[in-house]
């Protein structure tokens, strides 16, 4: 194997080891995560021989990797490093990540929401179990309308009532696999805890501050009285976490621009052939446009998506886009760029990102209702 490879793969054990090990955390007791130990190992292997001078034994432990690189930029690991030209470091996706986890203090580290888009974008296929795979395995079993359905629902419900999730239960009940998504999808709010304003999901209060499902919400400042409280153990659900955060979050905007067409009386199906891409619209004029709608904030992970993906899956679309959030485009303004640049050097001619804005722009103009 060359060492681009075993790099890679350590930064994969890496990242979803500290994540893995952040789920662990339980007071008091200390978990190893098998695969954060490999990936230090694998990465220390080759740190040992491109940097043999700067090498450090005791940074060879768990606990000084977390603070003596986990704590930093990635492109800080390397500093040393000799005669790795051909690994071509600066190109690789991981390279430009900032810091993988943030100091709690007292020993402890949070794990910042760059490891986490990391894994959902770059190792998805080695994080089995994590709790969105759980439900999107049901929800790819199901036939077109169920799937439509049951999707759109979690979407639109992060928190339920008991007896909604028993009504939502009943119009399954013979359907043991919808059953088992929705039983994988929810589970029961313990303690009390908020709603949180920005996504609908629950902020669950902190020595410091309040905890979202993502750190863009968490590091929010709210107010509390002003905030909706939902006690704990009184029969409320939510959507687990990795749910959420992966299917519920993205979903959202998938379902702007779903709605958006029908206002515009634009002919669109979401999800079409169980997730091909997510909307495919028809213009009044016939034409055929795909969309798939990326909540990435990271333009260089959807870029190595993209290049992954080799573009869009074909289709009978005569453009396909890739539709990103209008901030994400204002706080990267060569967000678009970067993109489109990648697609126009694997050949993808009919393929474009564009911000939401615009997308919208073109329903407007090109939909029915004037
Ligand atoms: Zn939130």
């Amino acid at each position: 194997m060359d060492d681009l490879t075993k790099l890679k793969i350590a930064m994969g054990l890496i990242i979803t080891g500290l994540y893995e090990k952040e789920g662990q955390k339980i007071e008091g007791e200390y978990f190893y995560s098998k695969r954060l130990i490999h990936g230090i190992n694998i990465f220390q292997s080759l740190n040992y021989k491109y940097n043999p001078k700067g090498f450090d034994f005791n940074k060879m432990h768990e606990q000084s990797f977390i603070t003596k690189y986990a704590m930093h930029p990635v492109s800080e690991w390397f500093e040393g490093w000799e005669k790795a030209e051909k690994l071509e470091l600066e190109k690789q996706v991981f390279y430009c990540m900032d810091a993988l986890v943030g100091d709690s203090g007292f020993n402890t580290f949070h794990v910042n929401d760059n490891c986490e888009d990391y894994i959902e974008y770059i190792e998805k296929d080695i994080i089995a179990g994590i709790e969105q795979k759980a439900v999107y395995d049901c929800l790819k079993s199901l036939n077109q309308s169920e799937y439509v359905h049951l999707r759109k629902y979690l979407i639109e419900h992060p928190i339920i009532k008991f007896s909604d999730l028993r009504m939502l239960k009943l119009m399954y009940s013979q359907n043991s696999i919808a059953l088992q998504a929705i039983e994988n999808a929810y589970e029961e709010i313990r303690d009390n805890c908020y709603i949180c304003p920005k996504c609908g999901w629950t902020l669950q209060k902190e020595k410091i501050g309040m905890r979202c499902q993502s750190r863009s919400c968490s590091e929010t400042k709210y107010i509390e009285r002003e905030l909706e409280k939902i006690l704990g153990d009184s029969g409320m659900f939510r959507l687990k976490r990795g749910v959420m955060k992966y299917i519920a979050v993205p979903g959202k905007l998938e379902l702007e621009i779903h709605n958006y067409c029908d206002k515009h009386k634009v002919k669109n199906v979401l999800w079409p052939d169980m997730d091909k891409y997510d909307i495919e619209i028809t213009f009044p004029n016939g034409d055929v446009m795909a969309i798939d709608a990326k909540a990435i904030k990271e333009p260089y992970f959807l870029r190595e998506k993209v290049e992954k993906d080799g573009g869009f899956p074909d289709g009978n679309y005569k453009k396909g886009l890739y539709v990103i959030p209008d901030e994400f485009a204002n706080e990267r303004t060569d967000y678009l760029e970067i993109i489109n640049r990648k697609l126009e050097e694997i050949g993808k001619k009919n393929i474009y990102c564009i911000r939401l804005y615009d997308l919208k722009k073109e329903i407007r103009e090109r939909g029915e209702r004037k």
